[in-house]
């Protein structure tokens, strides 16, 4: 578990005791949150000029919370192993602290429903994640809906970006096939218009692009987004490991170039490559 002090945001900001109170009751600071002596730190400008300050004590408490979930992961479940419907609880455990980390910032930011344009980078997600989107789409989805997308799955699959090949590639490489693959303008095979189709189980890589830049920067092409950092996007990543260690049935899905071991990522073409009956385990 590589959770240290690194992955930590440190205070920035000290609100003014005459500026908007960051908790955005509307009441200036000094006569609103001053006397619970939170910290504070900013990621600097949005998109309207607006400064984007994030309570920091209160991300602080879920930082901890993700630790004590990862060291509960791995000392109950070091030696043994877990269900994938246990990874899964944990899976939405940590999403739903994430969601609390985004939802500090979710008045700052363009990023709506509605708005898609980061639905046609290139999506990697873990097993783990792409169980919990297979079981949502098995549950939730008509037949048809299922055969459409598993016809649009394969005719759109392109080799290039096989996760064989993507890790043969250095992060510059990494770079440039992310730019490339923008330029297909290939919409994700969940966005169905402009509304993601598996919102609720989205990914962590969709989850975690946030941008403080106006949301057209994110077009195909553009690449001048400016991305917000938040605190928990490095701990949740690196829960995504841990929760999966102990699962059986991801064993060999393991980067073994990368110590402590990565968990491989797909896109989606890959994941459900052989339909919505299970993922496609196969591994390096
Ligand atoms: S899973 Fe949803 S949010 Fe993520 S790229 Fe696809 S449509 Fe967009
Ligand atoms: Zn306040």
């Amino acid at each position: 578990m590589q959770m240290t002090d690194e992955n930590r945001i440190k205070p920035n900001y000290r609100p003014k005791d005459n500026e908007n109170c960051p908790c955005r009751s509307g009441e200036p600071f000094g006569k609103c949150c001053k006397s619970k002596n939170n910290e504070y730190y900013s990621l600097g400008k949005n998109y309207q000029n607006r400064k984007v300050i994030v309570n920091l004590t209160k991300s602080n408490a879920r930082f901890e919370k993700v630790h004590q979930i990862l060291f509960e992961i791995t000392y109950t479940y070091g030696s043994s192993s877990i269900s994938i419907s246990k990874a899964i609880e944990y899976l939405k455990t940590l999403y739903s602290l994430l969601q609390d980390d985004i939802d500090e910032i979710k008045s700052y930011i363009p990023c709506n429903k509605g708005c898609s344009y980061c639905c046609y980078s290139l999506m990697l997600s873990t097993a783990i994640e792409a169980e919990y989107i297979r079981q949502y789409i098995k549950a939730d989805f008509t037949e048809e809906q299922k055969n459409e997308l598993l016809s649009y799955l394969r005719s759109n699959y392109d080799p290039e970006y096989s996760f064989k090949r993507l890790y043969e590639l250095d992060e510059k490489g990494l770079n440039i096939a992310g730019k490339e693959y923008l330029k297909k303008i290939l919409p994700c095979p969940f966005l169905k218009g402009d509304v993601c189709l598996i919102y609720e189980v989205r990914p962590f890589a969709c989850r975690k692009h946030m941008v403080l830049s106006e949301a057209i920067n994110c077009a195909s092409g553009s690449r001048k987004e400016k991305r917000a950092q938040l605190q928990l996007f490095n701990p949740v990543r690196i829960g995504l490991d841990v929760m999966m260690q102990p699962v059986e049935r991801y064993k060999g899905l393991w980067d073994k170039r990368t110590y402590p071991s990565t968990s491989i990522v797909k896109t989606v073409y890959e994941w459900f490559s052989k339909g919505f009956n299970g993922i496609d385990l196969e591994g390096l």
